[in-house]
């Protein structure tokens, strides 16, 4: 079969979809693998590495034309006219995006949405959004070192002594514990919350405080349960006594970073501007959800509505970095995670005979199919 991995164009995206290590693996099994020139060079993975691995160095529209297409992103339009009719895309194809979706299926490709696939044991190994929002908790915390005038670890000199810093982190998903513990590392008094009662532990595990907003009705009781262990959209009631606490922890901290995400919804509003403008000045905020929130006057904001997505913006003297990529800021381990969890699901599509097989009675093919034959499949 020909596997071909073409460079990623999307502004910002520095990954790409394979390594070395996986088309070596690739090329074990049999497969013919092209590489688009120069699709690994933003990740440090050269075209001599991947040819050394067995790949071909090929133009774009060969590395497209493969009867399976391994992505990071989506494929831009004028992409899509290279894939083959009845080719296998596998990417973070953005599955709640129908018009994307459509166009896919219209282009007449099998495509697979990675992000899709559901929190278990066994789909653990090809998880990119954990992968890849590790990297990017971890990457938050050191945006936020970078852009804060003072330092974060306590600081006991000739000259006197520094306090350490105090981070506020708001969603201990994966990002978020992954933020805690890097913040841990660098010395940072850190306090964290989350709508789910089970993160309290995993939040003190790693040296954290728990925010603990009770419950106060069954209706907030159940919310917080949240399904398939992503949160639901919390009550107004919680909501409003969340944000006061918030508001309160915010004034305090010299760093905020927020990684609140609800699955298929606008990332909820966690920092108000009334906060922002409460906190103090050179503290700094770092938004995960940056555009991803609520609509702002014909733009999308994160946490926090005053985030402007891929910027870093000063408002009465709060730092707000809006990074929509992080993980891409990090494109050598996030492309090799990437990779490894694209290989980790190509055992799921091609036969021991080296073809591609669709099996909707496996779980995780099942929740990632997007489209096949011309309509989009997923509801
Ligand atoms: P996510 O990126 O969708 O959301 C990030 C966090 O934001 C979540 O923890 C969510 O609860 C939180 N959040 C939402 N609304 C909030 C609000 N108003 N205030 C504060 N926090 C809010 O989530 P994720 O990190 O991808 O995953 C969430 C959980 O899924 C993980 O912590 C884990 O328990 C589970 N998970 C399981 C597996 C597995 O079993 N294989 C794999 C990955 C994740």
């Amino acid at each position: 079969m020909h596997i071909g991995v073409p460079a990623e164009t999307h502004a910002r995206e520095t990954r790409v979809a394979a390594t070395p290590e996986t088309v070596r693996k690739f090329v074990a099994q049999g497969h013919r693998v092209t590489i688009g020139s120069g699709a690994g060079t933003t990740a440090s993975f050269q075209d001599e590495a991947f040819a050394a691995a067995g790949a071909e160095i090929v133009d774009a529209a060969t590395a497209f034309s493969g009867d399976l297409v391994l992505k990071v992103q989506s494929p831009t339009e004028s992409e899509l006219s290279w894939l083959k009719r009845g080719a296998v895309l596998i990417g973070m194809l953005d599955p709640f995006n129908a018009e994307s979706a459509q166009k896919l299926a219209a282009a007449g490709v099998t495509a697979f949405a990675l992000e899709a696939a559901p929190r278990t044991t066994r789909a653990q190994s090809l998880d990119v959004l954990s992968s890849q929002a590790n990297i990017a908790g971890y990457k938050a915390v050191l945006v936020a070192a970078s852009l804060y005038s003072r330092f974060v670890p306590m600081l006991m000199t000739a000259a006197g002594t520094v306090k350490a810093a105090r981070m506020l982190i708001l969603g201990a998903g994966v990002a978020g514990l992954q933020a805690i513990a890097t913040a841990k590392r660098l010395g940072a008094v850190i306090e964290a919350s989350d709508v789910r009662p089970a993160v309290k532990e995993q939040i003190e595990s790693l040296g954290a405080k728990f925010l603990d907003v009770p419950y106060e009705t069954d209706e907030e009781r159940e919310a917080a349960q949240g399904v398939g262990g992503y949160a639901r959209p919390m009550p107004q009631s919680w909501l409003t006594r969340q944000a006061e606490l918030v508001h309160e922890r915010a004034k305090q901290a010299d760093i905020v970073i927020t990684t609140a995400l609800i699955p298929g919804r606008p990332a909820p509003t966690l920092i108000s501007v009334e906060t922002v403008q409460s906190m103090k000045p050179g503290s700094v905020l770092v938004d995960l959800a940056a555009g991803r929130g609520p609509d702002i006057d014909g733009r999308k904001g994160g946490n926090c509505p005053l985030t402007v997505a891929d910027q870093v913006i000063v408002h009465n003297g709060v730092t707000i970095a809006g990074y929509t990529n992080l993980a891409s800021m990090v494109a050598s381990d996030a492309s090799a995670l990437y990779a490894r969890n694209v290989l980790d699901f190509t055992r799921l599509i091609i036969s021991k005979e080296g073809a591609l097989t669709v099996d909707l009675t496996d779980d995780i093919v099942a929740a990632t199919l997007l489209c096949r034959d011309g309509e989009v499949t997923r509801k």
